[in-house]
């Protein structure tokens, strides 16, 4: 068996003409705010990377940089502007922020309408539901990456490596909806090794390098791996995988570029249900 690629940077780029077309339909240019708090050099890049697509979209972007310092109440103040904005029709709070903010509270002060980042409580309460919300954006571009590739998603059995609020349980949630039987594994799993085995499908959202080793894995699954670690190794390792199992998602180029255009389609989502 050779294993289908899930080439997330090829769907991407095909999905931001789609884009373009539509918010040349608009009157406004939809904008996206970013936050981005303190110096993290990754997170940076990763902020300088949705501005970029914004960019290619014909979509406005406007970044907002704060201090390493920055308080909870300085955070909030700035979300607050940013709600009342008419020109602004979504927010991206870049995860993490320094350790002394209460980046809960902050994510829970983006207004619903502009929660395009799907990050969110009532948002993943309203998405767990099945009512209309913008998923979080990492688990909503697995999604449309496993609905292009016509991936089976109804009975089987999906595992998620990983719990945290951005990924690990949005990810279960939204493969229980799609009619999967979900098993969640985090750090007090016991035997990661046998649950991993028993899985048509995979998701790694752990954020150790190769973690979830490529002998747990059962032929014919399908991996899906959200890691992107130094050396372009993922949560999962990859050897062998690529002759005996049904579908694979590759790092880099598989689940990073489809986070993005998630966050740009949902933005652009936002726009149109303003109009
Ligand atoms: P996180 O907040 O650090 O969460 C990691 C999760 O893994 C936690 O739930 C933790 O369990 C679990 N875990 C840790 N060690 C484990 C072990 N030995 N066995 C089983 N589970 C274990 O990370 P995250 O933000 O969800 O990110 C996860 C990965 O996805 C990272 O590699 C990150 O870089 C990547 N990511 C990629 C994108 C993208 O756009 N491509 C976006 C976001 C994240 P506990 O809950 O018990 O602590």
């Amino acid at each position: 068996m050779t294993a289908l690629i899930l080439d997330g940077k090829a769907l991407a780029k095909q999905r931001e003409q789609m884009l373009t077309q539509r918010v040349n339909l608009l009157e406004q240019q939809p904008v996206l705010a970013t936050i981005l708090v303190g110096g993290d050099p990754s997170s940076a890049t990763y902020v300088q990377m949705k501005i970029n697509a914004c960019g290619r979209t014909g979509m406005g972007s406007r970044s907002i940089e704060l201090p390493e310092s920055t308080t909870t109440e300085e955070l909030l103040a700035t979300i607050d502007e940013l709600n009342s904005d008419s020109q602004v029709c979504g927010i991206l709070l870049q995860h993490p922020v320094p350790a002394q903010i209460d980046e809960r509270a902050c994510f829970d002060a983006i207004a619903i309408t502009k929660d395009v980042d799907g990050v969110t409580t009532q948002g993943f309460g309203r998405m767990a539901m099945g009512e209309q919300a913008f998923g979080s954006a990492t688990p909503a571009g697995i999604m449309t990456l496993l609905d292009h590739y016509d991936i089976a998603l109804e009975g089987k059995h999906a595992i998620v490596v990983g719990r945290s609020p951005i990924l690990g349980k949005p990810m279960a949630a939204m493969l229980l909806n799609a009619n999967c039987t979900v098993t969640v594994c985090h750090s007090r799993t016991v035997d990661l090794a046998e649950q991993v085995s028993r899985a048509d499908i995979v998701v790694g959202a752990v954020g150790k390098p190769e973690l979830i080793r490529a002998e747990w894995i059962k032929d014919g699954a399908v991996v899906v791996d959200a890691g992107y670690h130094q050396g372009g190794l993922g949560d999962i390792e990859k050897l062998g995988l690529e002759n005996r199992v049904a579908a694979l998602t590759p790092v880099p180029g598989g689940v990073g570029p489809m986070t993005i255009n998630a966050l740009i389609s949902q933005t652009l989502e936002a726009a149109e249900l303003l109009a």
